[in-house]
């Protein structure tokens, strides 16, 4: 069996003849696909703005700083997930909290949330596990009582609904990632939608160095030279060659989705039965994206034993996520204590992620099942 890797991105020839048209165009970037592609997201998800950025990473960075927060202020977050998201709060001089995790969805635990609100917590950034929406309303509960700002990252979870609303509405901002691992992809991409007007000006600007064009109030209406850094902005800009691979590829979302969850079922049906795994739930009220599928392997497994034997067996198994706090920057860096996060460590230590992406053959399935049955006979 050839090596099947967690994820794949499935890339047509319609979606490369888009690229390389932009490539033969005059604009390369900073043209008119972005536009393009960020109207369409908008109109995919049904808010009402989104700036198209070269990473989720970098969203999540814009995101963050376009709160204009007080430096030091706690922004509390999941450790359970990539370290990009509490990068963010890091990269912008703010103080990660991590609140322990749900035993049933892997989703940021409200309760735990509740117990680490300080006097100097300004917001809350949550991430839909695996694809699957948090219980958004108790999390905005807790925001309005308190005054928090919401980042809603969304890398797992773009296409998933809440309540029969997409994801991408609820949020202040909401990130997502068009890593090719990912849903969609542009190679790397990435980008923050919002409804909040004051927010999105912050937000365009600071992809491209701050600077805003618009100065006519500060030079006069003649000064075509003019431009003017309003804020330390970064160089985060996507081009139009990615922008157009993003909008090909966002037509055929639904149907990638589709396909994914399909798998996922294949999967419950066949592995439901075996005794020393337990597989993902699935919540009332949400449409589950199925960015990762994966299962919980029984206290008598040794889960590292079980990785390896899959490895060896040519499935590209992984394990999402080594929990944030565990990483040596954060450990030389920071004080979290590990027992803090008593589900979180107890979900690290049994996870494994098993591979799905849409383009993965029934064959490919029939043989990761297969694999998995026949350990431990
Ligand atoms: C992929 C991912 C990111 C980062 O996105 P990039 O596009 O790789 O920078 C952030 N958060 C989560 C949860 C992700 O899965």
């Amino acid at each position: 069996m050839d090596f099947i890797p967690y994820g794949s991105q499935w890339i047509d020839d319609d979606d490369i003849s888009e690229v390389v048209s932009v490539l033969k165009s005059n604009w390369i970037t900073t043209g008119p696909k972005i536009k393009e592609f960020e109207d369409a997201l908008c109109e995919y998800i049904g808010c009402r703005y989104c700036v198209a950025v070269n990473s989720g990473t970098s969203a999540l960075d814009i995101a963050v700083q376009s709160l204009d927060l007080q430096e030091g202020s706690e922004i509390i977050t999941t450790p359970f997930t990539f370290v990009a998201t509490s990068n963010a709060i890091i990269y912008n001089r703010h103080k990660p909290i991590f609140a322990d995790i749900c035993s049933d969805t892997f989703n940021i635990d409200p309760e735990d949330i509740r117990r680490k609100i300080t006097k100097n917590t300004k917001a809350i950034i949550y991430v839909d596990y695996a694809g699957q929406p948090c219980d958004i309303r108790e999390i905005k509960e807790i925001a309005d009582e308190f005054d928090l700002y919401l980042i809603e990252d969304a890398c797992h979870a773009i296409g998933a609904e809440y309540k029969q609303k997409k994801v991408g509405n609820f949020a202040d901002l909401t990130i997502f990632s068009f890593h090719p691992v990912k849903h969609i992809t542009t190679g790397e991409g990435g980008a923050v939608v919002t409804d909040n007007k004051e927010l999105y000006e912050k937000l365009s600007p600071l992809r491209t160095h701050g600077i805003d064009k618009n100065t006519m109030e500060r030079f006069g209406p003649d000064a075509s030279w003019a431009y003017d850094m309003k804020y330390l902005g970064r160089n985060y800009r996507i081009t139009d060659f990615q922008a157009a691979l993003g909008i090909s590829q966002l037509k055929k979302l639904d149907g990638f989705i589709e396909r994914r969850t399909e798998l996922a079922s294949i999967y419950k049906e066949h592995l439901s039965d075996i005794d020393f795994v337990s597989l993902p739930i699935v919540k009332n009220n949400i449409k589950h994206a199925f960015h990762i599928y994966t299962i919980l392997l029984d206290k008598s497994i040794n889960r590292d034993e079980f990785f390896k034997y899959m490895k060896a067996a040519s499935i590209g198994v992984n394990v999402h996520y080594i929990p944030v706090y565990r990483h040596s920057y954060y450990v030389n860096n920071f004080d979290f204590d590990r027992t803090d996060f008593p589900v979180t460590e107890d979900i690290f230590k049994r996870i494994i992620t098993l591979p799905l992406f849409p383009r993965m053959g029934l064959d490919n399935m029939e043989y990761i099942v297969e694999t998995i049955k026949a350990y431990r006979k």
